[in-house]
C-alpha cells in the first residue's frame, strides 16, 4: 500500500461513520493542484545536477494551504500527496484557519554543501513562486529542511513579490521567525502524551518512554517528557539505537548528540537493533522518524501501552487495526504532532501584524490550543465508541465538508 492510499483508507474509515455524501467524498480526497517541476543546479565542482521537486495543494476550503517542505531521497508524487491530504486533515483538527499542502525535494540533503543546498531551494522557489504566497500556500520546515532553508525562501520570493516574511514559517528568530516554533511539535507531542496518560489513569511522572528519531521533533520530545519526569529508556537515529533501563540522561544525550552527530555510543547505555527499538518493552512510543515504521509485522509486538504519532503517517492501516484491537491507545499524527503548525500560525499572524509574541505567550496559547483539540477527538472517540485516529478524521472531514458545502462549488 503506497503512503497515499493508506491516508486515503483511514479517511474512509471516517467517513464511513459518517453522512457524506459521495460526491463531496470524492471533492475532498482529490487534490486541488499537484506541481512537479525540474530543479537543476550546478554542483560545487561544477558538473550539473538535476532534481525533482513537488508542490501538492491538497484543499483551501478552510484557508491558505499551509505545510512543509521535505528534503529526502523518499519524496516522491505519491508520498507528497498523502502528506498535503494530512495537512488539510491535521489544520481542520486543531481549528487553524488553513488548508492543506506539502512539498519537497527528491534528493539526499546530507551529501549536498550549504551553498547547493541554498541553490536548490531558491532554484525550486524560482519554479513554484507564482503558486504560493502568503495567502495561498505557505511552505514550513519538514524532513531536511530547517530555520536556514526558510529564510532562503523567504529571500528569494521577495525578489519576485516584494518584502513578505509570511510567505514561509518556520524561519529563524531573527528573521522573523517565532519564539517557540522550532520546540513546538515537541511540546505539542509532550502535551498530547500527558492527556493521554492521565485518560489511562497514568501519570507521566515515572512512565517509561521510547522515541525513535532523533531530529527536531524527537529531540525536543525526549527533552521536554524527561523535563516533565518521565524516563526515556531508548532512543534512535538513522545511525542505530541505544537503551537504558533506568532512563537515560537527556540534557548529556542532546550534548552527545551535538558534538558527535549521533545518539549512538552515548556511554553506560546498550546499543539495539533498529528493529528491536519499537518493540522494546515501555509504556509510551513515539515514533518520530518516518512514515510505515509500525506496519503488519511488527504491530503485534509493540510493548507500548500509548503509542503518539511525532512522525506523519508512521502506522500502517494494517497495524493500526492490530494496535487498536490490542487495546493500545494511538494519538494520531494530525492530532499528535499538530504543535508544529499550530505555531506556525502564530508566526503566520505575528508577521502579518508586524509584531512578535513573548515565548511564554506562544507556548501558553500552543497548551490551550493542543488540549482543546485533544479534548474534543477523545470525547468524539469516547462518545462514538472509535479510535482516536478515526475520530480525528471524523472531526477535520466534518469541518472541511461544512466549509466546503458553505463556500459553494
Ligand atoms: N512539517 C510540519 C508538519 O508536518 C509543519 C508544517 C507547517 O508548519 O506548516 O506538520
Amino acid at each position: 500500500m503506497t503512503p497515499a492510499e493508506m491516508t486515503e483508507r483511514f479517511f474512509g474509515e471516517a467517513r464511513r461513520r459518517m453522512d457524506l455524501a459521495p460526491s463531496i467524498e470524492r471533492l475532498l480526497i482529490m487534490p486541488k493542484r499537484e506541481v512537479r517541476v525540474q530543479v537543476a543546479i550546478e554542483r560545487d565542482d561544477g558538473s550539473i545536477a538535476t532534481y525533482l521537486g513537488f508542490r501538492v495543494q491538497h484543499d483551501n476550503a478552510r484557508g491558505p494551504m499551509k505545510g512543509g517542505l521535505r528534503y529526502h531521497p523518499h519524496v516522491d508524487d505519491d508520498e507528497v500527496r498523502s502528506l498535503a491530504s494530512l495537512m488539510t486533515w491535521k489544520t481542520a483538527v486543531v481549528g487553524l484557519p488553513y488548508g492543506g499542502a506539502k512539498g519537497g525535494i527528491q534528493c539526499d540533503p546530507t551529501t549536498l554543501s550549504t551553498r547547493e543546498l541554498e541553490r536548490i531551494t531558491r532554484k525550486l522557489v524560482d519554479e513554484i513562486h507564482d503558486v504560493i504566497g502568503p495567502d495561498t500556500d505557505i511552505p514550513a520546515p519538514d524532513m531536511g529542511t530547517n530555520a536556514q532553508t526558510m529564510a532562503w525562501i523567504f529571500d528569494q520570493y521577495s525578489k519576485y513579490h516584494g518584502h513578505s516574511p509570511a510567505v514561509v514559517t518556520g524561519k529563524p528568530v531573527d528573521l522573523y521567525g517565532s519564539l517557540g516554533r522550532d520546540a513546538a511539535t515537541g511540546r505539542g507531542l509532550q502535551l498530547v502524551t500527558e492527556a493521554a496518560l492521565r485518560d489511562l489513569g497514568r501519570d507521566v511522572v515515572g512512565a517509561r518512554v521510547i522515541v525513535q528519531g532523533f531530529g527536531n521533533v524527537g529531540s525536543h520530545t525526549a527533552r521536554l517528557l524527561h523535563g516533565a519526569g518521565a524516563r526515556i529508556v531508548a532512543v534512535g537515529d538513522v545511525k542505530g539505537a541505544i537503551a537504558k533501563d533506568d532512563g537515560l540522561d537527556v540534557p548529556a544525550l542532546l550534548a552527545h548528540v551535538k558534538s558527535t552527530g549521533s545518539v549512538v555510543g552515548f556511554p553506560d547505555t546498550r546499543s539495539v537493533a533498529a528493529d528491536e527499538l519499537l518493540v522494546l518493552d515501555c509504556d509510551v512510543l513515539v515514533p518520530a522518524a518516518l512514515g510505515g515504521v509500525l506496519h503488519r509485522d511488527n504491530a503485534r509486538h509493540v510493548r507500548a501501552s500509548l503509542v503518539v504519532e511525532g512522525a506523519n503517517g508512521p502506522t500502517t492501516p494494517e497495524a493500526d487495526a492490530v494496535l487498536h484491537e490490542r487495546g493500545i491507545v494511538v494519538v494520531p499524527d494530525i492530532l499528535a504532532n499538530a504543535g508544529g503548525v499550530t505555531v506556525s500560525y502564530f508566526e503566520w499572524v505575528q508577521n502579518l501584524q508586524h509584531l512578535s509574541w513573548a515565548e511564554a505567550r506562544v507556548d501558553d496559547e500552543l497548551q490551550q490550543r493542543m488540549a482543546a483539540s485533544y479534548a474534543t477527538v477523545r470525547d468524539v472517540a469516547k462518545s462514538k465508541g472509535m479510535s482516536l485516529r478515526t475520530a480525528a478524521f471524523v472531526v477535520a472531514i466534518g469541518r472541511v465538508g461544512k466549509a466546503t458545502v458553505m463556500r459553494g462549488i
